[in-house]
C-alpha cells in the first residue's frame, strides 16, 4: 500500500513589517578602491555597462560579504550550512531561525559566484554547491525508491480547506495519469534519486529528530506544512521527513495527515522549485562570469550540477496527480504525458516511498502561483548549451516553460501593473468545479490567492520583487519584447508608489486585490483585457530583503532600458538601505505583532490555533505532549529558553507588541546582490 502526504512547501508567512527606524544623514562614502582583478565589466549588454569595479557599491558588497563570512556573526553552522537567520527565536516561512531552507542555499550559491565575478576564486562557489548537495539533496540508501511505477505514480488523497479536516482519506478510486520523465530521467542517470533540493532542514537538530530515528544526526530533514491553505505556520507539527514511528505516536505522525488502516514507515521530500530555479540562475552568472576570466573548467563540475537539477526541476511543471490540465472534477482525465504538464513552476514537486524500499512515489503540484516563476532559469536551460540538460525532451520543455511562464505573468498583470496570484488545476485541491465566470489559462483556472490562504498569498509585495527581478533579468540578457511590456508596466507602478529622499525611503508592502483577469487564455492568445483587475497597496515597508530585490530588479532594468527613473531609484533605495548597517550585515526594526500567535489553541469557532485530531495523542522528543487542545508552543517547549523569549511571553502577558532586527541569510544576501549589481551595472 502506497501512503501519500500531501505537501505544501515554503509559503512567506512573515511579511515584515518594520517599524520605520529613525534615519541619519546617508554616509555611503567611497574611499579606496577594490582589490579588484581581471574584467570588471560585465557580461550581457556592453550598450549600458560601466567599468565599476571601483563603485562605491561594489565596495559595500564587499563589506557585507566579510560581515556574513565571519564567523563571529553566525551565519553559518558547524558544517557551513547557511542559517535562516543568525537570530533562533524566528517564526515566519519556517518556524525557527536556525532551520534553513532551499532558499538559503539558493541564495549563498548566488553570493558565492559574485564573490567569484569580483576576485576570480570560484572555490567559495564549488564549496556551496557541494554543502547544498551534501546537506540537502537527499540520496543513498537510506532513501530506497523501490516499486515505481511511471504509469502510476502516487494515490490520490483530496486536499481540504481547513487543517481540522484532515487526516485526508487516500482514495484508490481516482484515476492518476504517467510520469513521462521517469524513463528518461534514468536512462540519463541510472538512479532512483531525484537531484533537487528538499525545502527545509533542523540545521542545529533543535527538535531531536536526527536522520530516520537516530535522534542525533543534525542537519537533519523535517517538513511542516501538510494541511492545505489554511494551515498557517502557527498551525503546523513539524515532523521527520523519515517517518519511523520513534517519535509522535506509535504510528509516528501519519495520522495527523493522512488516514489509513495500516501505517508504513517512510520517507519523503518536497521541492520548492524558486529556490533550485535561483541555484540554476546562479549557476548561469558564474558561469558567464567565469568564462570570461577563462576560468570555465573551473566551476564546469557545478555547472553540470546545476543542469541535472534543471532536468529534475521539470516535475515542478506537472500536475499533483498527472491530470491533463484544465481538470475540473477528480474524474477528468488522466495525463498521458506531456497533456498533465502545465510548464510552469508550480509550488512544488516531492517524492517519497517506505523505508524498505518496496514502494515509491513522485506528484508535482497543481497549483502555480505568479511570484514563483523564473523565465530567466527557462531562458538558460533552453539557450545555454552548458546548462542544457542531457534528457532527450528537456531542453524542448524548457523552452516551451519560457514562452508559458511570460504568457502567464502577462496574463495576470493588473491594470494597474503588478502581477495578480495565479492559476490551478486542481480547484480546492480536490479537482473541484471552478466557480462560473472565472477565466482560465490554458485550462487552469484563476486562483486569486493560489496555496495559501493564511496570510493571503498574493499580498506580499516580496513576490512581485522576486518574480520580476527574473523577468528584469531575462529581459537584460534577451531583450524580449514581451518582458519588456510587462517591465514597463510594472517599474510605472512599483516606482509610484515607493518615496526615497533624504536618505528615507519606503516601498511598498501588504497589497489588496478585486477583479480578475479580462478573459481565458489560449494557445495564440497575446493579450486579455485587464481593466477589471485591480490591486491596492495598503501600507508601507523598508524591509531589506525585498529593497535589495526590488532594488536589483530597477538596476537591471534600468540599465538596459536606460531607464533613467529606475535608475536613480535603484540608487535612492541602495543607499537607504546602507543606513541601516550594523555590525551583522544591514537591518531594520520589526513589529512581529503576530507573535500573540505562539500559544494560540484551536477552536471550532474561529478554525485558528494549532489543530490535533482527537484521539491522536503523541510525544515530541524532547517529551512534549501531542494533543487536541495544545499549542504551537505547546509542542515547541524549548522555545522558553530562547534569549529572546521575554519579549514574546511580555506581549502575549499584554506588553508592547515585541520587536526584532532580524538577519535573515536570504536578506542579507539580496541586497549584498543589489549592491554589487548596481556596482558592475551602473556604477554610481
Ligand atoms: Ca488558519
Amino acid at each position: 500500500m502506497m501512503d501519500i502526504i500531501k505537501t505544501l512547501p515554503l509559503r512567506k508567512n512573515g511579511r515584515s513589517r518594520p517599524a520605520i527606524a529613525s534615519i541619519g544623514v546617508a554616509a555611503l562614502v567611497a574611499s579606496s578602491l577594490m582589490a579588484v582583478h581581471g574584467p570588471a565589466a560585465s557580461a550581457a549588454d556592453g550598450d549600458n555597462v560601466v567599468l565599476a569595479a571601483d563603485s562605491p557599491y561594489v565596495q559595500e558588497f564587499t563589506e557585507l560579504y566579510d560581515k556574513i563570512h565571519d564567523s563571529a556573526n553566525g551565519y553559518f553552522s558547524p558544517e557551513g550550512v547557511p542559517y535562516h537567520s543568525i537570530e533562533t527565536l524566528m517564526v515566519e516561512a519556517p518556524d525557527h531561525g536556525h532551520e534553513t531552507t532551499s532558499e538559503a542555499f539558493s541564495y549563498y550559491l548566488w553570493l558565492e559566484a559574485q564573490h567569484g565575478r569580483l576576485t576570480e576564486d570560484w572555490g567559495p562557489f564549488n564549496a556551496a554547491w557541494d554543502v547544498m548537495e551534501q546537506y540537502i539533496i537527499p540520496s543513498g540508501d537510506t532513501y530506497k525508491a523501490g516499486g515505481y511505477d511511471p504509469g502510476s505514480p502516487a494515490t490520490y488523497a483530496p486536499e481540504f480547506g481547513e487543517p481540522s479536516e484532515y487526516p485526508t482519506p487516500l482514495d484508490f478510486d481516482v484515476a492518476v495519469g504517467q510520469d513521462p520523465l521517469y524513463d528518461e530521467l534514468q536512462s540519463t542517470y541510472g538512479t532512483d534519486d531525484i537531484y533537487g533540493m528538499h525545502w527545509l532542514l533542523d540545521v542545529d537538530n533543535v527538535y531531536g529528530y536526527g536522520e530516520c530515528g537516530d535522534g542525533t544526526t543534525q542537519p537533519a530533514y523535517i517538513n511542516t506544512y501538510q494541511r492545505g491553505p489554511q494551515e498557517s505556520v502557527w498551525e503546523t507539527v513539524a515532523h521527520p521527513s523519515c517517518e519511523t514511528f520513534d517519535y509522535g505516536s506509535e504510528n509516528g505522525y501519519l495520522p495527523i495527515f493522512i488516514q489509513d488502516e495500516q501505517y508504513a514507515q517512510q520517507w519523503r521530500f518536497t521541492n520548492a522549485p524558486d529556490a533550485d530555479a535561483r541555484a540554476v540562475q546562479a549557476a548561469y552568472w558564474a558561469l558567464t562570469w567565469a568564462t570570461e576570466q577563462g576560468k570555465a573548467s573551473e566551476i564546469s563540475d557545478t555547472v553540470a550540477k546545476a543542469a541535472k537539477m534543471g532536468d529534475y526541476l521539470r516535475y515542478a511543471m506537472y500536475d499533483k496527480y498527472f491530470k491533463q490540465q484544465g481538470c475540473t472534477s477528480p474524474d477528468c482525465a488522466a495525463g498521458t504525458g506531456k497533456d498533465a504538464s502545465a510548464y510552469l513552476m508550480s509550488w512544488y514537486y516531492a517524492w517519497g516511498g517506505s523505508m524498505d524500499g518496496a514502494w515509491s512515489w513522485r506528484i508535482g503540484s497543481s497549483h502555480n502561483h505568479g511570484g514563483y516563476q523564473n523565465p530567466f532559469a527557462a531562458w538558460a536551460l533552453s539557450t545555454v548549451s552548458e546548462l542544457t540538460p542531457q534528457s532527450s525532451s528537456a531542453q524542448d520543455d524548457w523552452a516551451t516553460s519560457l514562452d508559458r511562464q511570460i504568457e502567464f505573468i502577462t496574463w495576470l498583470q493588473s491594470d494597474e501593473g503588478a502581477i495578480a496570484g495565479g492559476a490551478t488545476n486542481s480547484v480546492g485541491g480536490a479537482y473541484e468545479a471552478p466557480d462560473s465566470g472565472l477565466p482560465s489559462f490554458y485550462g487552469m483556472t484563476y486562483d486569486e490567492k493560489p496555496v495559501y490562504h493564511d496570510p493571503p498569498s498574493n499580498q506580499w509585495f516580496g513576490f512581485q520583487a522576486w518574480g520580476m527581478e527574473r523577468v528584469a533579468e531575462y529581459y537584460y540578457v534577451s531583450g524580449d519584447a514581451k518582458a519588456k511590456a510587462v517591465l514597463d508596466k510594472w517599474v510605472d507602478w512599483a516606482i509610484e508608489n515607493t518615496t526615497v529622499g533624504g536618505g528615507d525611503y519606503q516601498i511598498p508592502s501588504t497589497l489588496s486585490w478585486s477583479g480578475q483577469p479580462g478573459g481565458d487564455w489560449a494557445d495564440g492568445s497575446t493579450s486579455v483585457d485587464n481593466s477589471g483587475l485591480h490591486v491596492t497597496v495598503e501600507d508601507h515597508t523598508t524591509d531589506i530583503g525585498v529593497t535589495g530585490a526590488y532594488a536589483r530588479l530597477l538596476t537591471y532594468y534600468g540599465a538596459k532600458a536606460n531607464d533613467s527613473d529606475a535608475k536613480t531609484t535603484a540608487k535612492a533605495l541602495l543607499d537607504g538601505a546602507l543606513m541601516h548597517k550594523d555590525a551583522q550585515g544591514i537591518s531594520v526594526t520589526e513589529e512581529r505583532a503576530d507573535y500573540n500567535r505562539f500559544d494560540d489553541v484551536w477552536s471550532s469557532g474561529d478554525q485558528q490555533g494549532l489543530y490535533i485530531p482527537d484521539g491522536y495523542t503523541g510525544t515530541m522528543p524532547n517529551g512534549d505532549e501531542i494533543a487536541a487542545g495544545k499549542s504551537f508552543l505547546d509542542i515547541r517547549s524549548f522555545y522558553k529558553d530562547d534569549p529572546d523569549w521575554s519579549k514574546v511571553q511580555d506581549y502575549m502577558d499584554g506588553g508592547p507588541v515585541p520587536t526584532f532586527n532580524y538577519h535573515r541569510f536570504w536578506a542579507q544576501a539580496d541586497i549584498a546582490l543589489a549592491l554589487v549589481d548596481y556596482g558592475m551595472l551602473i556604477g554610481s
